[in-house]
């Protein structure tokens, strides 16, 4: 039986990898990568000269079956995210269900996620917490922000740039001026931001901006939390 390994990579700084996730990358017959060209500057970065092969959701379906084959054939095969965990909100969940069902040995190689960076960043209750990933863009949103609003516990969202004032007023709609939240925008890279208050005072604020860019996660506590 082959491994198939789920390997962590940096959201943002190169050097968030594990020494573990390094060695495993080395010993891997073949990397299955979101994106060949993203994962280069990585696998370039910590000297890792192995194939590659695109594994993204577009082709995720039909590409299970190809690596299936490879771990059927003997090879250990890592995948790897343009960034954090396969998996979370990348593919991954497919090849790992695959590999279980077959029989082969799935190895998860830890390190960073954008979710559990920001929720512990954000100074808000993270002893229970909902990942809630990208909402829907049409059908669906509403319901899951209606249901982020009536949540006792707190919820992380991932949240595109373009979509981040359209978000924010939609929540202040559904949970009231006093809800808190943090947006956690940049995490590991030069323009890190933790911004932290109240529903009614964060909106205002970044509305007020001219622009907003980078990779960004929202981290709404539950209904009942005050301070
Ligand atoms: N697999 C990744 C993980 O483990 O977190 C998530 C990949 S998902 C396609 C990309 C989203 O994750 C971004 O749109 C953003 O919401 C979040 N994200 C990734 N890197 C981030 C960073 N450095 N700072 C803030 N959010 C980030």
């Amino acid at each position: 039986m082959s491994n198939l390994y789920i390997i962590a990579t940096p959201i943002g700084n190169l050097g968030d990898i594990t020494y573990r996730a390094v060695e495993t990358l080395k010993k891997c017959d073949i990397i299955a990568c979101e994106d060949t060209r993203t994962s280069s500057v990585l696998l370039k970065h910590y000297q890792i000269e192995k194939p590659t092969i695109s594994f993204h959701q577009h082709n995720e379906h039909n590409k299970v079956e190809h690596l299936m084959n490879l771990l059927d054939g003997g090879q250990n095969v890592g995948i790897i995210s343009d960034a954090g965990m396969p998996g979370i909100s990348d593919p991954g969940f497919l090849a790992a269900r695959a590999a279980h069902q077959k029989g082969h040995t799935v190895t998860p190689i830890p390190g960073p996620d954008a979710a559990t960076t920001a929720v512990v960043a954000s100074g808000l209750p993270c002893d229970r917490f909902v990942f809630e990933g990208f909402l829907p863009p049409k059908k669906g949103r509403q319901t899951r922000i209606q249901a982020i609003a009536e949540s006792e516990i707190t919820s992380v969202i991932y949240v595109s740039p373009h979509k981040i004032i359209r978000f924010l007023e939609k929540l202040h709609q559904f949970c009231g001026d006093e809800r808190w939240v943090c947006i956690a925008r940049e995490l590991t890279k030069k323009f890190e931001e933790i911004d932290r208050a109240q529903l009614a005072d964060i909106t205002q604020r970044w509305k007020a901006r001219k622009s907003v860019k980078g990779e960004i996660v929202v981290i709404v506590s539950g209904k009942n939390y005050t301070e």
